[in-house]
């Protein structure tokens, strides 16, 4: 059993939004054991979408679309499934009272055009939507199905989990699942796991695969079930081997990121962190205030431009910022210790680096952690530009407060 997504809009072809909806029914349809051999994006014209519809009711035995189900002239997902179909248009009188009594609740008038959204092709079965006006359809042609959603996600969501999933289910007779655990894991990079690990990584049921990411490498492993208890039971000993093998690389797991792990570990023993940031400018500490424990325990942050404004900012001495052009260890230690007292935190953290560390013959990203005035420093980087080169740094950074918070040695 294959499915296919074809995803309906211009403003998706135009870059002007991004087409999440796709990857989050890829989740969805993985988790019930449907595979997923196309996804397509077309615009809202007529003749394309239906031409698409077409080829996906040729090749996949069910093709859910989203987005075009509006009153307006360009939403044409109606139209362009009668066509690929080959049922007319009509209008449904259930379907057109429930509309208008949406707007009757709210109080809104219901205009001419919206008289459009009570049409389905003939045949179609219709999937109610209480949450917007956009009102979902399925229709069969020659044993394939296409399901057609609305495009605003939450509209999409809400309709895939009470309506559609167990329409496919019960259609398919799709009753195994499959669920995926992923481990995060820092300072190892994947050719590193992969010599640590490559034999797990050939077993078939559960699979296990890396992913890279600045700073950070996913392991997951994913099981194939009759039940969640037996995927879950699969994923268990693989996990525990995976974790025996990574050792203390291994911060979190699923969602956690390495600033939720940080954030944790601060809250846990009632600590709060200070921070000053020349070359991150300001990400570090963002991505650790939108964590759970964020607000608790970050104490205070400081963003500077560069490297030089760490003396008048901090008030430090300038015989004390040694090296040059004052991005030194020297440089970072110093902020470290002075931010924690500036904000009379447990900790202070800093990353002192040059303004474009990727630039030719630019000076290394010092890293420093002064923990109640005793200093622990990240090794010298190297650094790299763009936000795949901050978010590297980022990591990193956390990574080293995080090992002091957990009492584990220094990386090399
Ligand atoms: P409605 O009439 O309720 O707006 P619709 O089915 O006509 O629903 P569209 O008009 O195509 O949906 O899209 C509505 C909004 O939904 C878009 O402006 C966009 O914000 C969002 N959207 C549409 N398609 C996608 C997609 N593939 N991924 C993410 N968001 C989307």
């Amino acid at each position: 059993m294959q499915a296919e997504i074809v995803t309906i809009g211009t403003e998706l072809l135009l870059g002007e939004i991004v087409d999440t909806n796709s990857a989050w029914i890829a989740r969805e349809l993985t988790k019930i054991g449907l595979n997923l051999f196309y996804t397509v994006t077309v615009g809202d014209n007529l003749g394309r979408a239906a031409g698409v519809l077409r080829t996906g009711l040729q090749r996949s035995d069910v093709v859910i679309t989203t987005g075009g189900l509006g009153p307006t002239v360009d939403d044409i997902t109606r139209e362009a499934v009668a066509e690929a179909t080959g049922q007319p248009l009509i209008l449904d009188e259930a379907l057109l009272a429930e509309i208008a009594a949406y707007f009757g609740r709210r109080n809104h008038p219901m205009t001419e055009n919206n008289r459009k959204q009570a049409q389905r092709p003939a045949g179609a079965q219709v999937i109610h939507n209480p949450v917007g006006t956009a009102p979902a359809f399925a229709v069969e042609a020659c044993g394939h199905l296409v399901i057609c959603l609305p495009g605003v996600p939450h509209e999409m969501k809400h309709l895939m989990e009470t309506e559609v999933i167990p329409l496919l289910r019960e259609r398919f007779g799709l009753h195994g699942v499959i669920r995926s655990r992923t481990l995060r894991t820092s300072g190892i990079g994947e050719s590193a796991i992969d010599a640590r690990i490559g034999d797990l990584m050939q077993s078939a049921n559960p699979t296990v695969g890396t992913a890279a990411h600045p700073g950070q490498t996913d392991v997951r492993i994913t099981a194939k079930g009759e039940s969640e208890e037996e995927a879950l039971a699969l994923i268990a000993p693989v996990e525990a081997e995976l974790r025996r093998r990574l050792g203390d690389h291994v911060f979190g797991a699923d969602q956690e990121s390495i600033g939720d792990v940080v954030s944790r570990l601060l809250a846990e023993r009632g600590q709060r962190l200070a921070l000053v940031e020349t070359v991150t400018q300001g990400q570090l500490a963002q991505d650790l205030a939108h964590t759970i424990d964020g607000r608790g325990t970050l104490a205070g942050s400081l963003i500077l431009p560069d490297a030089g404004a760490l003396g008048t900012a901090l008030g430090i001495p300038s015989e004390d910022l040694a090296g040059e052009e004052t991005v030194s260890q020297q440089a970072a230690e110093r902020a470290a210790e002075a931010v924690r007292q500036t904000y009379a935190a447990d900790l202070g953290l800093a990353i002192v680096g040059p303004a474009d560390p990727g630039a030719p013959e630019a000076p290394p990203v010092y890293m420093s952690l002064s923990v109640g005035g005793r200093l622990r420093n990240g090794v010298p980087r190297p650094g790299r530009s763009g936000v795949s080169g901050q978010g590297w740094l980022i990591h990193l950074a956390l990574d080293l407060v995080r090992r002091e918070l957990l009492g584990l040695p220094p990386l090399d």
